[in-house]
């Protein structure tokens, strides 16, 4: 690629048309959302943490990175501290769903054959699984059928010596890593000015029943609202984490997207 910047939309339509154009220039798009993620960290640590780990991969693979979806579906409290915070600030699934399936015909049309759903905020799983789904069915309505698109969440890339290397004291599971380790180790590595660890509340893992009851009993949220504590974040096991997942998703994509198809 010859553009100074692996970001769509700081191109013009004549250098992105060019760049898309023959469907071999993959597309990476985060989606993130807006939602607390303890009393140390902004709103929008699931937009900003996809976004650089598709900047980094775009980089090492030619690819693009369109604008991230800022909004995401409701935060479940068991993975998110629950949709009743203040500033969690969400998505109907069926919204949600209908804008993916949107943006990825729209790729299609201008060229695109390649995409990459990078998911940032768990709960947007299964709504990415259906944006994808409704978008290749309409898409082969309309004769195009020659699409790829891969889907993945950066945190399972972490394999499980770097997991036992970073979490001594045991390992919450990624649901509980709510504003934990993860997050805030990695933040701490990209934007240390936006992590006041100083404000960050220790506490044990969240518990919850092997159910769900709704409206949600608020009680069961750690008051901070991280589901687990972020005290043994650090910086150094954020440049791990950046490493580690960097390199298993550019291994990936080179998997998926070959130079020569
Ligand atoms: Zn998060
Ligand atoms: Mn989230």
């Amino acid at each position: 690629m010859s553009q100074e910047t692996v970001f769509a939309a700081e191109l013009s339509w004549p250098e992105y048309e060019r760049t898309v154009l023959q469907g071999r220039v993959p597309i990476l798009l985060p989606i993130g959302a807006m939602e607390q993620h303890g009393c140390h960290m902004p709103l929008n640590v699931d937009v900003l943490l996809p976004v650089e780990f598709c900047r980094r991969v775009a980089t090492a693979t030619g690819a693009l990175v369109a604008p991230p979806f800022t909004y995401g579906y409701k935060s479940h409290q068991k993975s998110g501290g629950g949709n009743h915070l203040p500033g969690t600030t969400s998505l109907d699934g069926a919204t949600l769903v209908a804008a993916l399936k949107d943006v990825i015909k729209e790729f299609a049309r201008h060229g695109v054959r390649r995409i990459c759903l990078m998911n940032g905020h768990f709960e947007n799983a299964w709504f990415i699984t259906e944006g994808i789904d409704l978008a290749l069915r309409e898409l082969g309505w309309s004769g195009i059928n020659d699409m790829k698109i891969v889907v993945l969440s950066y945190w399972d890339f972490v394999d499980k010596a770097t997991i036992a290397k970073l979490y001594p004291q045991g390992f919450p599971g990624w649901d509980l890593e709510h504003g934990g380790v993860l997050e805030t180790s990695l933040m701490l590595a990209l934007y240390p000015q936006f992590v006041h660890l100083d404000r960050a509340v220790d506490h044990p893992p969240a518990v919850f029943p092997p159910y769900d009851v709704y409206p949600v009993n608020r009680e069961l949220t750690p008051k901070s609202g991280t589901l687990s504590s972020p005290r043994e974040a650090s910086g150094e096991k954020g440049e791990i984490l950046l490493a580690v997942c960097t390199d298993a998703i550019v291994a990936a994509l080179k998997t998926e997207f070959p130079a020569s198809p």
